[in-house]
């Protein structure tokens, strides 16, 4: 068993590890930025050491920083959250050969999903169904040009790379074809210093649907159901909800098996989720993320497991605490990302939060790391708390995030609460009947 772990991230993510860890007896070392000494995860953590100056780049991604932090103060794993390095195969590899344990995938698993490519073709042969496409990378226009004529328009080119929605160019007409192409290999270049792209059929009116996966490493993996995920801006996930509303049960069994089966197959290790667009019945992969994703908790909600303890778990080489038999769906949960963003152009807004009043009660549960008269960095995201609540049911689930909604208190500074409230109101959202376009159409209509 760890005694200590140390966690390489901030905000709301290290909090939730901070309290996994707690629970089992662990003690947390927190690593923070200059601009985060009196950061809520430094305060609640047994430990913590500074590891360098505001820029991400000078500390929170400084790998021979985290690994000194680590050294010094004898935390035995490292939990990377999402983001920063937790999709770093390099770091993996790093803290591996310093004998520290990474709580989370194999370097190689995350190099293989990284590369969308490779993730997509390492899929295919593990029988899960892809977006028609090109096979492996494009290298020139002819060949885009004849691709996308086999598989039709609208088509997407995507960077191989990419990732947070960037590096992904629409072309509806063989008109639009040059310039997104040269427009994807450019920001694939320029973000992620990789220009190689591939093309994929756009598809119209999808849902974007994710497998929640998890596996021991040994062979054995289960699957957690779906979220969907559909609500999104810039093809960024703002409203989650947990089961996916148009998915029924034989049908979740069913792509639930397919994933775990893939995972159990490549012997993964740890949580992982499986995204899909889902159109007229179909799945379709586009990309597997090997970390815990921000919208975990609506799955928490409706199977009651902690899934930071169970990554936790996995990592000292215990089983998980759960077989696919013992894992009971029950009712529905949503998550809304509250992010310190002013509307109607979603502009960051740091700044101090002069009062913070969480909500509670029933069904409710918030993560975030905001306290009275904290200052929020302009440093890093935006995204200052997540709201999760849980219901028997959609219909209760969405009147308790209403309720929940109102209770909450961020004075200072401006967020994206007022965008939920409003979305609340729409019948899209009560019924459940939207698609990844749907809150992109609804913004240009309803926040100009
Ligand atoms: P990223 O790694 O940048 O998140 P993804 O491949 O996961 O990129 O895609 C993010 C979002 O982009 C999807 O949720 C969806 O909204 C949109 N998208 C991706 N591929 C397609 C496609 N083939 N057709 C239509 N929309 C797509």
């Amino acid at each position: 068993m760890f005694d200590k772990i140390l966690i390489a991230n901030r905000g709301e993510i290290a909090l939730r590890v901070i309290r996994a860890a707690r629970e089992m007896g662990i003690q947390s070392v927190a690593v923070h930025s200059t601009a985060d000494a009196d950061a809520m995860h430094v305060r609640m953590a047994d430990e913590s050491v500074c590891i360098g100056p505001p820029a991400g780049t000078d500390s929170y991604l400084s790998i021979p920083a985290i690994i000194s932090a680590c050294e010094i103060t004898g935390a035995q794993a490292i939990h990377p959250g999402y983001g920063f390095l937790s999709e770093n195969a390099n770091f993996v590899q790093i803290v591996e050969d310093h004998d520290i344990t990474f709580i989370g995938p194999t370097a190689e698993h995350i190099r293989i999903m990284g590369d969308k490519i490779t993730a997509k073709d390492t899929m295919k042969k593990l029988g899960v169904p892809c977006v028609p496409g090109s096979d492996g990378g494009v290298p020139d226009l002819d060949t885009a040009r004849t691709v996308a004529e086999e598989i039709g328009y609208p088509v997407i080119i995507k960077a191989t790379a990419g990732g947070g929605g960037r590096g992904m160019k629409l072309a509806k007409t063989a008109d639009d074809l040059a310039d997104a192409f040269h427009n994807a290999r450019s920001e694939g270049k320029a973000a992620f210093g990789n220009d190689e792209v591939y093309i994929e059929k756009y598809l119209g009116t999808p849902r974007h649907i994710e497998i929640q996966v998890f596996g021991d490493g040994k062979g054995n993996a289960v699957h957690l159901g779906e979220r969907d995920c559909s609500l999104q801006r810039r093809h960024q996930k703002v409203f989650e909800e947990a089961p996916g509303p148009a998915i029924d049960a034989e049908t979740r069994a069913k792509i639930g098996k397919v994933c775990a089966d893939a995972v159990a197959d490549i012997n993964y290790i740890g949580a992982g989720t499986i995204e899909f667009l889902y159109e007229n019945g179909e799945f379709y992969f586009i990309e597997m993320n090997t970390r815990l994703q921000v919208e975990h908790p609506v799955t928490e909600a409706i199977f009651g497991v902690d899934l930071v303890r169970e990554q936790i778990r996995v990592a000292e080489g215990l089983p998980m605490s759960f077989t696919q038999e013992e894992l009971e769906l029950n009712g529905h949960a949503i998550e809304v990302r509250i992010n310190a963003e002013k509307l109607p152009n979603f502009s960051p807004c740091p700044g101090t939060v002069t009062a913070y009043h969480a909500p509670g009660g029933l069904g409710v549960r918030m993560d975030s790391a905001l306290y009275d008269g904290y200052r929020i960095p302009p440093y890093y995201d935006s995204l200052i708390g997540k709201l999760i609540v849980h219901g028997r049911d959609r219909p209760e689930a969405l009147a308790r995030l209403n309720r929940a909604l109102g209770e909450l208190i961020v004075d200072g500074i401006d967020t994206t609460v007022p965008l939920f409230h409003a979305l609340l109101a729409e019948e899209a959202v009560q019924t459940g009947d939207y698609n990844i376009h749907w809150l992109e159409k609804w913004l240009e209509t309803n926040l100009e």
